[in-house]
């Protein structure tokens, strides 16, 4: 017989909202708390900076409640094509949820087809908004234990209940990650994360320096642009593209800055070394639980561990876990296998190892990463195994694995990012029907 748990669910994003549409449909009672005064999370675009932080995103320690959740710039319109970005019986592709029916859609589209998605799975009226979870903690040492949530409502007043189960969907794409460049001390420009950019008119007659060659930085870097003198895009992985970008009047491609130097220059890594005005770092965000103070989970160098599948902490399973950790794959479908599997587990449909078993399991996945020479602070970036990752989830909650079609077109859609030319999009559907779409690297 399956259990039904009574489950809360910490942040009404994407994550939260898929989550508590697989929660329901397996049976549980839901609650989500949701601190902002909207659903959709990141979706939500704030034309504010963030107040309660300096330009690098860094917390004024009195306020950290305070601060602006989306890192959402203007002109953001996806990286992924929207046939990505739905979730099953609830596509993205082939209809407008707020009129703008384009391949990659604007943000406004997809904040509009999330609230359109929270209202037709019920997972909208399970939602407490202006409900901020300040602490998560078991009621006792064991697994199994139930779990007591203090949150605080609109009207200040701080409430606590009990619950079964705790699904952390609180975002990953709000606090700053800035890498420490030796002789910053000598800087004397502005410095800026992307978690605070909103429009490139700051940056006009500039010369900026972007940090990063993620999606967000490409899409910034160019944008600034059209505004900027010069834009310098400094980043790891670039030696086989280094020079002038042939597309572009004013973007070169550096290698990762070196230093700053001594009469305030910064120098790359490949030798050459430019004044300029703005370092804008596109270089990620961290991982941040505030609400969550637990013996033996931690957030270390960018690892939240354990972590068995990037979900459930040995320790506390089935009864804490997290949806929306991994990065580099076809987010939203990530989202789903991952809240469907959380939901399975809770109900008993969905067996986990032991305790010991997946705290092997992760040792395991960590000695791997350590012996292929990759970063601690990659432990949840999927690269290559981003396909292993969807079908091992979906062998657990028995769905199909990912079709041919989806993973082509997810790579095709990283293949069009990285080309650098910020036309991709709009060429996406042309490209299609000419040659069953291609992007020239
Ligand atoms: P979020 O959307 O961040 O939602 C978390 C929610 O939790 C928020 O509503 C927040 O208010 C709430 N919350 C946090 N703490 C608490 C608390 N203590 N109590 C109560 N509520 C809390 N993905 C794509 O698939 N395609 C794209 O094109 C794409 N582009 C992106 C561009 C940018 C610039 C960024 C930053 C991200 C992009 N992403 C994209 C990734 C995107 O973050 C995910 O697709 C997805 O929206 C993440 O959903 P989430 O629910 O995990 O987090």
């Amino acid at each position: 017989m399956r259990r039904r748990a009574e489950v809360a669910v910490v942040g009404a994003g994407a994550a939260g909202l898929v989550a508590t549409r697989e929660l329901l449909r397996e049976g549980h009672a839901v609650s989500v708390f949701e601190k902002s005064g909207r659903a959709g999370g990141t979706w939500a675009y704030d034309p504010r900076a963030d107040a309660a932080a300096d330009p690098l995103g860094r917390r004024d320690s009195a306020s950290p409640g305070a601060t602006v959740h989306s890192s959402l710039y203007e002109s953001l319109r996806t990286n992924l094509p929207r046939e990505l970005m739905g979730f099953s019986g609830f596509p993205m592709a082939g209809r407008a949820f707020a009129g703008d029916a384009r391949a990659f859609p604007g943000h406004r589209e997809v904040l509009a087809f999330l609230d359109a998605f929270a209202e037709e799975s019920g997972a909208a009226e399970r939602v407490r908004l202006r409900a901020e979870v300040l602490r998560v903690a078991p009621l006792g040492q064991r697994q199994g234990e139930r779990w007591a949530v203090a949150w605080r409502g609109e009207d200040g007043e701080v409430a606590e209940e009990v619950f079964d189960a705790v699904v952390v969907c609180n975002g990953h794409c709000t606090v700053p990650l800035v890498p420490k460049i030796p002789g910053i001390d000598k800087w004397r420009g502005k410095q800026m994360h992307s978690h605070n950019y909103r429009v490139p008119e700051p940056f006009r007659d500039q010369c900026v320096v972007v940090v990063g060659l993620g999606a967000s930085g490409i899409d910034i870097a160019l944008e600034i642009s059209h505004v900027a003198k010069e834009v310098h895009i400094a980043a790891r992985y670039s030696e086989d593209r280094l020079g002038k970008i042939e597309l572009y009047q004013n973007v070169w491609m550096h290698a990762e800055i070196d230093c700053i130097q001594d009469d305030g220059q910064v120098r790359f890594a490949e030798g050459s070394a430019l004044a300029a005005d703005t370092i804008l770092y596109c270089t990620g965000y961290r991982y941040h639980f505030p609400f969550l103070d637990l013996d033996g989970l931690t957030v270390d160098d960018n690892r939240v561990g354990p972590l068995y599948k990037h979900v459930f902490p040995p320790k506390y399973a089935p009864n804490l876990s997290f949806v929306g950790l991994p990065s580099k794959t076809i987010m939203f479908h990530a989202l789903e296998l991952e809240s469907k599997w959380v939901a399975a587990a809770l109900s008993g449909r969905a067996t986990l190892p032991s305790e010991e078993a997946m705290t092997a399991a992760v040792k395991e996945d960590y000695r791997r990463m350590d012996e292929a020479g990759r970063p601690k602070r990659h432990t949840h970036v999927l690269w290559s195994e981003w396909v292993e990752y969807m079908d091992w989830l979906a062998d657990q909650v028995g769905e199909p694995h990912l079709e041919a079609r989806r993973r082509e077109v997810y790579e095709r859609a990283i293949k069009c990012i990285w080309s650098l030319d910020d036309r991709y999009r709009d060429q996406w559907e042309e490209e299609e029907e000419q040659n069953g779409g291609d992007c020239a690297p």
